[in-house]
């Protein structure tokens, strides 16, 4: 059984009168928001689609944690936003001036992404809960019982707790009236009058009202449980960061528990992703990060859906945007094409398929690599592309061509440039002087079949160029097929493969494809 499929009965198991099923993720704005975090979403995504399929009612809540403190300025934004560190996300401006903050930016870029994919989540944004005052009974809550919550994340720790951090200990974070930072000096907690006094680095001296502030924030340890207990939530991914046993995960549990008398949502840790392809590394501090965006410029959404929903949360995982683009796509059309007919037997790989199927499916698209082959031969024209489609009896939209023409031409140009193959402007003699008699005599009988295929379908023209070199010797046979197949890619695109031949035959009409194949004229 597919993992989603595992995880959504192990929750309709454990909550078997639940009417709605409260799914959650969450990411801070910190910058565009990467693959690796993408699995985050999509993660909660496939168990919430499972869910629905085994009729369940359920919610998708995706939380922008834009309350977050911004920490450290990513290398390729401006680096003069060091002024804006210790501000939380939502309240810095737009680094590229078309948003109205820093947060916003990131988030939308993200959310369209998101609705290529046809997810639609419930974008729940936390500054605004914060700031509209749905959580300060929680915080007056935690603080009322900061010391036990002290105790509690030193179970943790493995340092010595003592009574002078127990007493200083507040599990907020604090963003200073004045100057908008965290840059507290120190806080004192009236609890009789629910007040809070601060001072802050900025010379600022307040005395705010807890159940009124609009500038507190609970730390992450004590926000996350507090936001399952609101919202409800019953399974809720997280990264490998926060799966260890003394990670997030396993600190919020006891927070919930023994803070927020609620029980735990069921969690899974899930693996990073790495690109694979020229040089690319992928890190979030580098700047040099590849998006759910620049992968749709190479993917059909719909692909990159099957390959994240193909591996368990728990296994790490390489998406190539190298040749493995073409091996990627054409497993897909394979395990697509079963799909479509019944029959793919494999369980999981049959649920994964589902899962990845999206709602406004597109019309036939041509093969990735059909199309990879022919492309750059005729100068990444996709009506010319079309049209030899067409001759060789392959009938699609000028848009679904495209959309699998626009990623191929992305992909070559950007990525793989050993793709960018092009056609022999003359005959290459010197190479021809190399073959040997037998060979010569391949070509010559090659130009003869050529010449008279134009009543032939694909197949039997393929059969009759194998005929040519046809040997009784099984082994002997596939030698020849190869060594005759080289040869009249090197000729033709000075490559060593190419399209198939009665697909680059129709590409180049069968003139030009005898003048630099025939060497006796
Ligand atoms: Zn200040």
């Amino acid at each position: 059984m597919h993992w989603a499929y595992k995880i959504a009965e192990e929750l309709i198991n454990k909550y078997p009168d639940k009417e709605t099923f409260v799914c959650a993720s969450g990411i801070s704005p910190s910058g565009s928001i990467h693959i690796g975090n993408f699995r985050e979403v999509i993660t909660t995504y496939f168990v919430v689609k499972a869910l629905r399929k085994l009729g369940k009612k359920t919610r998708f809540i995706f939380s922008w944690d834009d309350y977050d403190r911004f920490r450290k300025v990513p290398k390729n934004i401006d680096q003069s936003f060091e002024k804006h560190i210790g501000k939380p996300y939502s309240e810095i401006p737009d680094p590229y001036g078309c948003h109205g903050s820093y947060a916003e930016h990131f988030e939308k870029e993200f959310e369209k992404s998101l609705g290529i994919f046809g997810i639609e989540a419930e974008f729940i944004y936390q500054s605004k809960e914060y700031k509209s005052g749905r959580y300060n009974r929680y915080i007056l809550h935690a603080l009322r019982q900061r010391k036990e919550i002290y105790d509690m994340l030193m179970e943790f720790k493995t340092q010595e707790s003592s009574d002078d951090d127990r007493n200083a200990f507040f599990p907020i974070t604090l963003y200073c009236d004045d100057c908008g930072r965290d840059n507290i000096d120190s806080i004192r907690f009236d609890e009789e009058n629910e007040r809070i006094r601060y001072t802050c680095k900025c010379g600022n001296d307040r005395v705010l009202s807890v159940m009124n502030a609009k500038n507190i924030k609970l730390n992450w340890k004590i926000d996350w449980p507090m936001r399952w207990m609101v919202e409800n939530v019953i399974f809720e991914p997280g990264g490998r960061d926060h799966s260890s046993a003394t990670g997030s995960y396993n600190v919020s549990k006891e927070i919930a528990r023994r803070v927020f008398n609620y029980r735990e949502p069921d969690y899974v840790a899930y693996e990073f992703i790495g690109i694979k392809g020229s040089n690319v590394k992928m890190s979030s501090s580098s700047g040099n990060i590849i998006t759910p965006n620049e992968l749709l410029k190479i993917y059909l959404p719909e692909i990159i859906l099957f390959i994240f929903s193909k591996y368990k949360p728990g296994a790490a995982f390489n998406i190539g945007l190298d040749e493995d683009v073409i091996r990627n796509y054409s497993e897909y059309e394979r395990f697509k094409a079963k799909h479509l007919m019944g029959s793919l037997e494999d369980e999981g790989l049959s649920q994964s398929m589902e899962l990845s199927e999206m709602d406004d499916e597109n019309g036939t698209v041509p093969k990735f690599n059909q199309v990879a082959g022919i492309l750059p031969l005729v100068n990444f024209d996709t009506q010319i592309l079309k049209d030899v489609l067409n001759k060789i009896g392959e009938e699609y939209e000028l848009n679904d061509v495209k959309k699998i023409s626009d990623r191929v031409e992305y992909w070559i140009k950007n990525w793989y440039t050993e793709k960018m193959i092009s056609l022999s402007t003359s005959k290459d003699t010197a190479y021809y002087e190399t073959l040997d008699d037998v060979q010569k005599r391949w070509l010559a009988d090659i130009c003869i079949v050529i010449g008279n295929s134009q009543y032939l379908s694909s197949d039997e023209l393929m059969k009759a160029i194998y005929d040519v070199c046809h040997d009784d010797d099984k082994k002997v046979k596939k030698n020849n097929q190869r060594v005759l197949f080289a040869m009249v890619y090197r000729l033709m695109l000075n490559s060593t493969s190419g399209p198939r031949l009665p697909l680059l035959i129709k590409v180049l009409g069968v003139e030009k494809t005898i003048s630099l194949l025939d060497f006796n004229k």
